[in-house]
């Protein structure tokens, strides 16, 4: 027997429907690449998203189509976030720090269409625009006198001009709920990098679950500045849980340094802000000496790469903020964990409080957790024992895109974490089996640095491990052995890099070692590896 009640497709047209009817003048603030504070509001976003719909309707553009974006947070990545997955078209959000020959692939692969980009990435797109044949439609996100007028990109148009002439009034339609709504890349470990991509339902039960006062609470009264980028895992989903809501939503732009985020957080009134370790070092660095104190924010969502203690203490103590620690992946839309207490907790001592708080936290519904050991078998949960840790949900990632095998074991996603359960179902992240470096919250391949290095002549052997920093949270270095007879400075091999990958990801230092211990299965042990680097240093 089935239930009587009304069948509405889970879309994120719907998201966008909601907040333009309910909550037209809630602001929506965002820093130009200008530099300049630009106003709009959820009415605004609305009408300019049914433009967009309508200018992908005018370039014939078939449903299922990639329309690309290389841009930061802003009212036009918004926009194009309800226009394009609204029409059953698929957004996908490129992160621009990759290098232009990782670029060219993921967007080939993609097969975009259509690729909107910020102004400062002119100089990428310039380079890009030859290599990705797929694209027919280049559209810099500006007005259009501020196009360049020899950009040598054939057919490129401005935003304002793409969809300034457009209708602001569109229906939207309704399909399956399953239907694909958003892809992201993630360019983690060997080999190319792999596309998750969403659906409406997934997105919007994300969007539910992110809500939920035990995980981000977020609600109408909250000004919400999301500095985690929108082209990393759609910004952890806060412009729809944003939109569901009905939240302020402010805007960093590209200027995410300490000073920058602070004035934001200020003149915006912010209550709520979520971001990668890196990001709130540099702001409480900014902070400090100047002795300044924030007037309106409450709670900060910390993820992306393990929160130093240090700092959930700093917000804590100099600021009255709560830190709330959160664990996600690509693969999960990200939200896996967030650490909130439970109602047990509030009498325990503030110190037994903030050691549960260090943990990356309990999952909440709509995705499961489980560690196994060695043996394949359940591991327990006492917070001490650890394991590989597996996922499960209603917004975790079934199959990679254009990928035949599915990389669930026994229903389960592998995430590539090891990690500890208590018994209260906290869970703490405690080293990982994916060979990657993460700096500043984006990753680095240790493969693809060590392939780099025995690609020079003189290298014989090489190894990329991370070594921890204050600011970026992981540095690669790269270890060497050189060939016998031949000579190698740091200095040289350095200058190797540039050019074959990412300046950022270029490694730190250059270590040479007579032999980099090899496992049985001809595996580089790097446990092994940093700890005789460690004895080394030692003495
Ligand atoms: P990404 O897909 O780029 O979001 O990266 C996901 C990976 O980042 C996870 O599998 C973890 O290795 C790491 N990660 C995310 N959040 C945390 C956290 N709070 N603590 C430690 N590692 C984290």
């Amino acid at each position: 027997m089935y239930g009587l009640m009304q069948q509405r497709e889970l879309l994120i047209s719907g998201l966008i429907e909601f907040a333009q009817k309910n909550h037209a003048d809630t602001e929506i603030i965002s820093r130009r690449v200008e530099g300049d504070i630009h106003r709009s509001n959820w009415a605004e976003v609305g009408k300019r998203s049914q433009q967009i719909a309508h200018a992908l309707k005018r370039m014939d553009l078939a449903v299922g189509s990639r329309v690309a974006t290389l841009a930061w947070n802003g009212y036009r990545h918004l926009e194009l976030y309800f226009g394009v997955s609204g029409t059953a078209r698929v957004l996908h959000t490129i992160n621009p720090r990759l290098h232009p020959d990782q670029l060219a692939w993921i967007v080939n692969h993609a097969e975009d269409e259509v690729l909107c980009f910020d102004m400062t990435f002119l100089p990428l797109v310039q380079a890009l625009h030859a290599k990705t044949p797929t694209v027919k439609h280049w559209i810099a996100l500006c007005d259009t006198h501020q196009l360049p007028k020899d950009s040598g990109i054939p057919g490129l148009q401005s935003y304002e001009g793409w969809i300034g002439q457009e209708d602001s009034a569109f229906d939207w339609p309704q399909f399956d709920e399953n239907t694909a709504s958003s892809l992201c890349y993630t360019s983690g470990t060997t080999g190319h990098p792999k596309g998750t991509l969403y659906s409406h339902r997934s997105t919007l039960l994300h969007a539910f679950g992110a809500a939920l006062p035990d995980v981000m609470n977020l609600s109408a009264t909250d000004s919400v500045l999301p500095v985690v980028p929108m082209f990393h895992v759609n910004a952890w989903g806060l412009p729809y849980s944003c939109a569901m809501v009905g939240a302020k939503l402010v805007f960093p732009g590209p200027a995410m340094d300490g000073k920058s985020v602070y004035e934001l957080i200020e003149q915006e009134h912010v209550t709520f802000a979520a971001g990668v370790p890196t990001v709130w070092q540099m702001l409480l660095s900014h902070m400090k000496p100047l002795g300044v104190r924030f007037s309106s924010l409450k709670r900060t969502v910390i993820g992306g790469s393990a929160c130093p203690p240090s700092m959930i203490h700093a917000f804590k103590q100099d600021h009255g903020v709560e830190v709330l620690h959160a664990w996600g992946m690509t693969e999960l839309s990200p939200l896996g964990t967030l650490c909130s207490l439970k109602n047990k907790h509030m009498s325990l001592p503030l110190d037994q409080q903030m050691k549960i708080r260090l943990k990356q936290g309990r999952s909440f519904f709509g995705v499961d957790l489980k560690i196994l050991n060695d043996q394949g078998q359940l591991q327990v949960h006492d917070g001490q024992s650890y394991g590989d840790l597996y996922a499960k949900g209603s917004w975790v990632i079934n199959k990679y895109f254009k990928q035949a095998q599915s990389p669930l074991i026994d229903g389960w996603f592998p995430t590539g974490d090891v990690a500890t359960m208590d018994e209260d179902g906290y869970m703490q992240v405690v080293d990982r089996t994916k060979d990657v470096i993460k700096s500043g919250g984006e990753w680095i391949s240790s493969i693809d640095i060590e392939n780099i290095a025995v690609s020079h002549p003189s290298v014989a052997m090489a190894a990329c491990i991370a070594i921890a920093d204050p600011k970026w949270d992981e540095r690669p270095i790269v270890v060497v052995v050189v060939k016998p007879g031949l000579v190698l400075s740091k200095e040289e091999l350095l200058a190797f890099y540039v050019g074959k990958t990412a300046k950022w990801q270029i490694p730190d230092d250059v270590i040479f070692v007579d032999a980099i211990p090899i496992g049985a299965t001809g595996k580089i042990l790097k446990n092994k590896l940093r700890e005789d680097l460690l004895k080394r240093e030692a003495p």
